[in-house]
C-alpha cells in the first residue's frame, strides 16, 4: 500500500485498491442480534491486475498479502475460528465486493492486509469516518461509521498482542474505501519491514519467519477478541 500522508486532513490513501464506489444503501446490520458463529474475514488486498506496491526484494504486494492471508487462515482454523477470505488466488476483487463479502459473513472481525516497504513494523489503520448511530439504512460509503468504536477496540486488542510479541506498531485513522463500507469491526493492517535500532531492515514483509510471527500474534489477538465478544 502506498499511503500518501497528507497534512492536517490525516492520511489520504493512495492504494490502488481504494476505488470510487457507486452510491447505494445497504440494510443496517449494527442493530441485528450478534450471530452465535464468530467469523473472521481476511481480506488480502490487491490481486490480479492490481499488483499493489513492490517490495525491495522485487516481490509484489499482492503476493505478500495473499501469503499472509493463507498463513493467518490456517492458524485461525487450527484454533477453531471460522474464516472467510476475499480471495484465495491472484484475482481481481474490487472494493465493493470485498465489503460485500465481509458484510455477508457478518464478520466478528475483518482484517484487510497490505504490505509496504515504507516505515517499520506493523501499521494499523482504522477508518477516519466519524462515529454514527446505527440507522435503518446505512449509506454504503460510510456504513463503517456505526462500527467505529468496535473497530477501534479491535485495533486496540491487536495492538496489544503485537506489542506483546515485540513488534513496532503504529496506529492511525484514514479513509479506507473497502473498510469504510464494512458493517463489522474492521481495520487495515500493513506489514512494513522489521528494523533494528539503527533503522536497518532485519526482515522484509515477505520473509516467512516474520510473516509467521505476525500471523501468530494476530491469531492470538483474534482468539481473545472472540472471547471478549461472548461476554454479556
Ligand atoms: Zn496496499
Amino acid at each position: 500500500m502506498r499511503w500518501s500522508r497528507g497534512p492536517a486532513a490525516g492520511l489520504a490513501v493512495g492504494c490502488a485498491a481504494i476505488l470510487a464506489l457507486t452510491a447505494g444503501v445497504l440494510p443496517a446490520k449494527a442493530q441485528a442480534p450478534p450471530s452465535s458463529r464468530f467469523v473472521v474475514v481476511i481480506d488480502a488486498a490487491h490481486g490480479g491486475a492490481d499488483a499493489g506496491g513492490r517490495l525491495s526484494s522485487g516481490q509484489l504486494e499482492k503476493n505478500v498479502t495473499l501469503e499472509l492471508s493463507v498463513r493467518l487462515r490456517s492458524l485461525l482454523a487450527a484454533r477453531g475460528i471460522a474464516v472467510t477470505t476475499t480471495r484465495e488466488s491472484d484475482i481481481d476483487v474490487d472494493a465493493v465486493r470485498r465489503a460485500e463479502i465481509a458484510n455477508h459473513a457478518r464478520a466478528g472481525a475483518c482484517l484487510s492486509l497490505h504490505a509496504s516497504e515504507t516505515g517499520s513494523g506493523i501499521h494499523l489503520f482504522t477508518s477516519s469516518l466519524a462515529p454514527t448511530q446505527p440507522a435503518r439504512f446505512e449509506a454504503w460509503k460510510t456504513a463503517q461509521g456505526a462500527w467505529i468504536s468496535r473497530s477501534l477496540a479491535l485495533a486496540g486488542a491487536i495492538n496489544f498482542a503485537l506489542l506483546h510479541a515485540g513488534f513496532d506498531v503504529t496506529l492511525s485513522r484514514t479513509a479506507l474505501t473497502a473498510v469504510d463500507s464494512m458493517t463489522c469491526p474492521a481495520l487495515a493492517l500493513e506489514v512494513a519491514p522489521a528494523r533494528g535500532a539503527d533503522g536497518k531492515v532485519t526482515a522484509e514483509p515477505d520473509d516467512a519467519t516474520y510473516q509467521a510471527s505476525v500471523a501468530n500474534a494476530l491469531a492470538s489477538a483474534l482468539l481473545e477478541w472472540r472471547m471478549e465478544g461472548r461476554q454479556p
